[in-house]
């Protein structure tokens, strides 16, 4: 086949309404939805769901968790193999009294006083607008599958209650990444926090000093010998916390720290956990005091095949809205050193990526978008229905 006839078959995706995603947009981030308490917005998505034609249910993930509202699951009819789009409901904080401000120059901002709440509305609108497009031009899709999480910027808990059983699809697109649209991240970190309690021995530190045990020196010799930072290409540690000790005449019984280690190798991740407790066993038990150590998995690291269809799809649904990518911007897939809900789907044997949706400096109060993002969005959605 020659060129020509590869362009006139190549499905050409209609454009956005700008005005109407844009108002969509304004409409949603008005709404307070930090985590656990998405009730709110989670009602209104619901109905524009159904409006939509989708078959909409919600999940008991608020019970499981703690929050006012479940995750939604809608699914819309379609042909062939049903693909899965995600998006998160829940913001930060401060996300009380979020307004977003539309500026001549077509980006969206907030009001200095609150997130945007871009992260993650921007790809909500992109979802829903993306349905929109193949309903008005009556374009053959694949059958499409919505799961709208709660607490995610809790370590994903919304979906990690959620029962993927649910899902048919074998691929998903989860809209959480910062960036213009036109990026897809293929690889996220494992995330382990581990919390550290050395017990020592309280004295008074002028009396009788030598009867105690201080548990801050404990605590000190084992940092001293721990590299935090950077630790190779792939690794991250962090002692983020420390607390310990009560009063200056007193020699301290107790001393916590909180920390974190990031890896794209799981393994490793696990590793430098176990190292970090030997450490501190060893240094606790040279000054005679002990440790509890308690660690928590928050996510699992994962990467994709770019060769995988979903990979594929998405570089043909680029093409499909004439976003030929800059080579001088490197390859289209990234890697992130966030987790987000595709962590979860991937442990439940979902083939997803995330897309980054046009929110940039998420989680602070410059957090902003623009429009030319959230159509650009809308349209990548809709050609990645039509693949
Ligand atoms: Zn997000």
């Amino acid at each position: 086949m020659n060129r020509d006839a590869n362009e006139m078959k190549k499905t050409i995706i209609p454009a956005a309404d700008g005005k109407r995603i844009t108002e969509e947009f304004c409409e949603l981030v008005s709404v307070d939805s930090e985590s656990l308490q998405e009730k709110p917005i989670a009602e209104i998505l619901k109905r524009k769901l159904e409006e939509l034609g989708c078959s909409v249910m919600e999940d008991d993930a608020g019970e499981k968790i703690g929050g006012s509202s479940g995750n939604i699951f809608a699914l819309m009819e379609g042909e062939g193999s049903p693909v899965l789009f995600s998006a998160h409901m829940d913001t930060v904080s401060p996300g009380k009294g979020k307004e977003a401000r539309v500026m001549e120059d077509g980006r969206i901002l907030g009001n200095g006083e609150a997130v945007l709440g871009a992260d993650d509305v921007a790809g909500i609108v992109e979802i829903l607008e993306g349905i929109r497009i193949l309903k008005e031009n009556n374009m053959i899709h694949r059958p499409v599958e919505i799961l709208l999480t709660v607490s995610e910027e809790n370590f994903c808990r919304g979906a990690g209650a959620f029962d993927c059983s649910n899902i048919k699809a074998t691929e998903a697109y989860v809209l959480d990444l910062s960036g213009p649209v036109g990026k897809a991240a293929t690889r996220a970190p494992t995330l382990i926090l581990f919390r550290i309690k050395v017990t020592g021995k309280a004295a008074h530190a002028g009396f009788e000093p030598e009867n105690g045990v201080n548990a801050i020196e404990a605590v000190s010799r084992a940092i001293s010998k721990i590299d935090q930072g950077r630790v190779d290409e792939e690794t991250t540690f962090n002692i983020g916390k420390i607390e310990g000790g009560s009063v200056t005449n007193i020699v301290p019984d107790q001393c916590r720290i909180v920390g974190e280690v990031r890896s794209y190798d799981h393994e490793k991740a696990e590793r430098i956990v176990e190292e970090t407790e030997r450490i501190f066993r060893q240094e606790a038990e040279a000054v005679g005091a002990s440790v509890e150590v308690k660690t928590n998995v928050l996510i699992r690291a994962y990467s994709v095949d770019e060769g995988s269809r979903v990979c594929k799809d998405f570089v043909a649904a680029l093409d499909m809205i004439d976003e030929d990518p800059d080579p001088s911007e490197g390859s289209v897939f990234v890697s992130t050193f966030g987790g987000s809900d595709n962590n979860i789907l991937k442990t439940r044997g979902i083939n997803g990526i995330v897309l980054s949706c046009g929110m940039y400096n998420v989680h602070s109060k410059e957090e902003y978008t623009t429009v030319e993002d959230l159509e650009k969005g809308a349209r990548l959605v809709a050609a990645l229905c039509c693949l």
